[in-house]
């Protein structure tokens, strides 16, 4: 192992050598730090390096956090001296603050397009794989929610699915109340909405059958909400005997990238067109909840962020050019039907617990009214995805 120092008043040039052919030097522009290592250039810009700073005046190690004081932070910092000793890249800057950057460290937080992808892949969130009613039993595997509970390594596969897909079941769910929420805190806490922690959908017997018919339809939860839940769980208490009132999924991924290789006009649309959607008083409640956000919702990459649909909660407030309002409409039945023709149709059976993505899967069927020798019984409740995801990484470790 070699180590080497390096003055960079002049000879700015100089390389130094250590560790397996590992080099490092300044750029000629005394702007970035290159090392390198294994036959590739790894570039740190100073501005970079300086934000980063490992001391205990700049990093709060116990917390994970950056303190360094960025009222006083030069942005074009310059760098009088480089030292290498051991497996560390010592810098000194212009006004005397020393850095001290171990390399493994550097090299995991690469600016290579390659290390960057590769860490987001693992780190950020698992690629979302999308399915059809034709594939989608090929895809989804069968956990136990005991195991789930009480295994680690479990857990963490049951979270990649339902990240990966979108829903996941589990199966032998003890058939008390609170296991939905005893899930939820298995992962981190549950998401509450006006339904609360842990929502009943066994029935809703005082509102009327026309209105239960129209929950019936396929749709997304909550869509008045900019914080969208991310994850419905619904734990089957009870099911019903009699044949027919299935459950409805589909992927909302799917389709819409079905949509925009095939339809693009249909896709742009509805992936432009802002809509309301809306929550008003119920039951003498009072409450006005407002979201405007199009029916598919692209983040800053262009991905399908979220989809959104529920015809009881669309307002009737249209806030859009009087030109557009038919083809939006014709748009609309265009992605209603795709859904449809593309469902995957399941009855829940008692002690299953199914989730799914709140914010990608359109689900259908939710309530059934119930009689005195055919009753169901379901109880939800909701998990967002930020809990979700850092699970999974805390798992992952
Ligand atoms: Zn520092």
């Amino acid at each position: 192992m070699l180590s080497g120092r390096l003055y960079l008043t002049r000879a700015s040039q100089l390389i130094v050598s250590f560790r397996h052919h590992t080099t490092a030097c300044l750029s000629n522009n005394h702007e970035v730090l290159i090392i390198s290592h294994k036959k590739k250039n790894e570039h740190f810009p100073l501005v970079w390096l300086r934000d980063n700073c490992r001391c205990p005046m700049c990093f709060h190690t116990k917390s994970n956090s950056r303190i360094i004081n960025w009222r006083d932070f030069n942005i074009s910092p310059k760098v009088t001296f480089l030292e290498v000793v051991d497996n560390d890249i010592i810098l000194r800057w212009q006004d005397d603050h020393i850095s001290k950057f171990n390399t493994d460290w550097l090299i995991e937080h690469s600016f290579l397009k390659e290390s960057q992808n590769k860490y987001l892949e693992k780190k950020y969130r698992p690629v979302r794989v999308a399915w059809n009613k034709n594939n989608v039993l090929s895809k989804i595997g069968s956990y136990s929610f005991e195991e789930v509970i009480t295994q680690n390594a479990t857990l963490h596969r049951w979270l990649m699915d339902l990240a990966k897909y979108g829903l996941a079941f589990l199966q032998n769910v003890p058939s008390d109340k609170n296991q939905c929420k005893k899930l939820a805190n298995r992962i981190a806490f549950s998401r509450r909405t006006r339904y609360q922690d842990e929502f009943d959908v066994m029935t809703q017997s005082e509102t009327s059958n026309a209105y239960l018919e129209s929950l019936l339809q396929m749709h997304t939860d909550s869509p008045y909400y900019e914080y969208t839940p991310g994850i419905t769980c619904l734990h089957c208490l009870m099911q019903t005997e009699t044949l027919g009132e299935e459950s409805s999924l589909s992927d909302g991924l799917y389709i819409t990238e079905k949509l925009r290789k095939e339809n693009k006009e249909i896709f742009d649309i509805l992936s432009t067109v802002n809509v309301n959607w809306v929550d008003r008083d119920e039951h003498g409640e009072k409450y006005h909840r407002i979201l405007r956000a199009p029916v598919i919702k692209l983040n800053s990459e262009g991905n399908v962020e979220k989809i959104i649909h529920s015809i009881s909660q669309r307002d009737s407030h249209f806030s859009v050019d009087l030109g557009l309002v038919k083809p939006w409409y014709k748009a609309l039945k265009v992605f209603i039907d795709l859904m449809y023709q593309e469902r995957y149709q399941y009855k829940l059976k008692q002690g299953q617990l199914l989730a799914f993505d709140n914010t990608r899967i359109i689900y259908g069927g939710l309530t059934y009214k119930n009689s005195n020798n055919n009753k169901r019984h379901i109880i939800g409740c909701h998990i967002d995805w930020d809990e979700v995801y850092s699970k999974i990484r805390v798992l992952q470790n």
